[in-house]
């Protein structure tokens, strides 16, 4: 009997067939690419545009209307318009934005005025981020010791964040692998023998140990907790008090907004500018994008990738593929498991998958007003997180375990028109609502009321008025995010970030390299290292590694 999740995705596969039709000829054989992309997310786009920069024959096949997967702008009600999935930028790698001319294409990215604001109840507020000594007047309101260790918690994270930049734009070392895996092995045992012991001893507690025990171990006061905690639990099924959610923290601050480390921002016109500037590269280097184009099938003859089928039929041959879609996608659903060995088929099916975030984009009539600050400021145009202590993020975790929904879920909210007027009409306002904990395998198509009732209630007792402010809201739960997106499970970053899924282990131990089972197929989605965030680094490294197998350099 189908279970009432393959229900859900049989109808929402359904739905995609009526309503996307490919726009080419059915039927027919197309034979003239030297590799074909599927997916146009923004690592589809980069990787499509690095191997056409060295010279190759590049078409991008997308099932969605429009480019970008989970990093895109869409109009969400009339005249309101907002990044409907992801919405916040600074994993986006600089190298990518500079080779790809980016800026040039018209993404311009902003900083926020200081990275968090946390109404803790009705008289308490913190502003975390920006100006060190600002932020720590901010905190030494709870705890004057926490306030003297920020600058030892920040140098702490950079410098294991540093050894985590350096391994971003490089393959991993693949288990079983030849002599490059063991230059590429040798090359990340140097990196860590750069470290000193205490550096050494922070990597390990970064890698293995749960946020709430390092923030413990760091921090005495809630506020404070709460807001480094946060990144630990986004798209991240977890307690913060689970094993390795201090890696998912870590994750979380690699980046940088124009060359600020650690700083999050907004792209204007929201994220989808930054996918339609690599669609604009990608285009002028002569790749060949086609939306509304779902691929149905991948063909395998004598183990290798031969061809692309499209729903209406089409068929396409390329000697490289490239997939840009979640591993469990591809293996599971698009290519025939008698291709697959069935010590792969079994490892494929044990590839964690799941994020508990429900996402939300609501058109404001105005701005909310917090009890513990109610005047408009800077605070409204930073990431909002309303979840006061890893206490209540680990209640939320469990609800979610118990109930299926957090009965208080954790609610970041980011209102980005504060930041770009291009999103909402004058005098309004477009947020973004980021939300945990809400079970991915529960009957969504009962409980997503249920789940809306349950944030709006917990920004209308840190805001109220909220409610009646609200013109319009969508909402996506995590069937919503797999229906829509094709995220597996809800899972934003194609697959959970834990020891046993990064770096050499991702997405499986053994195919790290940016190739799979299969001849002539690979893998260039966040499902391979590093994994999710807007970052382009698996499109990136994928391409290197396409050109690598055919003698060709990155240009
Ligand atoms: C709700 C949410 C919030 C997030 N917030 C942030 C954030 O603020 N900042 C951040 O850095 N990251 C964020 N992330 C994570 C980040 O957006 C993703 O990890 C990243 O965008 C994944 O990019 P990708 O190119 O690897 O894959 P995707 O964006 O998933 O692209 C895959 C593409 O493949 C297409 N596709 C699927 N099946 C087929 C098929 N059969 N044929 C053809 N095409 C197909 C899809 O339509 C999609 O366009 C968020 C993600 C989500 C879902």
């Amino acid at each position: 009997m189908q279970s009432k999740r393959a229900r859900i995705l049989v109808a929402c596969n359904a739905q995609f067939q009526k309503v996307w039709q490919p726009s080419h000829r059915r039927g027919t054989t197309i034979n003239n690419y030297d590799v074909i992309v599927i997916g146009a997310g923004h690592n589809g786009l980069v990787c499509a545009c690095y191997l056409a920069k060295a010279g190759l024959k590049v078409r991008v096949l997308e099932r969605r209307a429009v480019v970008g997967g989970a990093a895109v702008t869409e109009e969400f009600h009339p005249g309101f318009r907002n990044s409907v999935a992801a919405y916040t930028v600074s994993l986006l790698q600089a190298r990518v934005i500079k080779e790809l001319r980016l800026a040039e294409h018209g993404l311009r990215i902003v900083e926020r005025p200081f990275g968090n604001f946390l109404p803790l109840n009705e008289r308490d507020s913190l502003k975390i981020g920006g100006d060190l000594s600002a932020t720590q007047a901010e905190v030494a309101k709870f705890s004057k010791r926490d306030a003297q260790q920020l600058p030892a918690y920040y140098a702490m994270v950079e410098q294991v964040a540093t050894v985590l930049r350096d391994l971003v734009l490089r393959s991993p070392p693949n288990v079983g692998g030849g002599v490059g895996d063991i230059w590429s092995a040798l090359q990340l045992m140097s990196e860590v023998r750069q470290l000193d012991m205490e550096g050494r001893r922070n990597l390990l507690n970064l890698f293995t140990k749960s946020a709430g025990d390092l923030l413990d171990h760091w921090f005495e006061s809630d506020g404070i907790k709460a807001c480094f905690g946060f990144d630990a639990v986004v798209g991240n099924y977890a307690s913060p008090y689970h094993p390795g959610t201090a890696y998912v923290l870590l994750h979380h601050n690699f980046g940088e907004v124009n060359g600020k480390r650690g700083v999050w921002g907004h792209a204007i016109g929201g994220m989808g500018a930054i996918s339609n500037a690599m669609a604009s590269e990608a285009r002028h280097l002569g790749v060949e994008i086609s939306c509304n184009a779902e691929v149905s099938k991948l063909e395998v003859t004598n183990g290798r990738m031969s061809t692309v089928v499209l729903q209406d039929g089409t068929e396409l041959h390329a000697r490289s593929i490239a997939a840009n879609v979640n591993p469990k996608l591809l293996y599971q659903r698009l290519i025939d498991q008698r291709h697959l060995s069935e010590e792969f088929i079994t490892r494929m099916q044990a590839y964690k998958c799941g994020s508990a975030s429900f996402r939300m984009n609501v058109a404001l009539s105005e701005l909310p007003k917090f009890t513990c600050l109610p005047t408009a400021g800077p605070h409204h145009a930073a990431g909002i997180i309303l979840a006061p202590s890893l206490k209540y993020m680990e209640r939320a975790y469990a609800d979610a375990r118990e109930h299926g929904i957090a009965q208080q879920p954790i609610v970041e909210m980011m209102i980005s028109s504060t930041l770009d007027d291009t999103l909402a009409p004058a005098g309004r306002h477009v947020a973004s609502l980021f939300c945990q904990h809400f079970d991915p395998n529960i009957d969504w198509s009962m409980r997503k009321a249920e789940a809306i009732a349950r944030i709006f209630d917990v920004i209308e007792s840190h805001a109220p008025g909220f409610k009646a402010s609200v013109i319009a809201h969508t909402a996506l739960s995590p069937a919503d995010l797999e229906c829509e997106f094709g995220l597996i499970g809800g899972d934003i970053f194609h697959g959970a970030l834990t020891l046993d899924q990064l770096y050499a282990a991702r997405p499986l131990l053994g195919y790290a390299n940016y190739r799979g089972p299969i001849k002539g197929l690979y893998l260039c989605g966040s499902g391979a290292h590093p994994g999710g965030g807007v970052t382009g680094a698996p499109g990136y490294n994928c391409a290197r590694e396409v050109l690598r197998d055919r003698r060709m350099r990155m240009k």
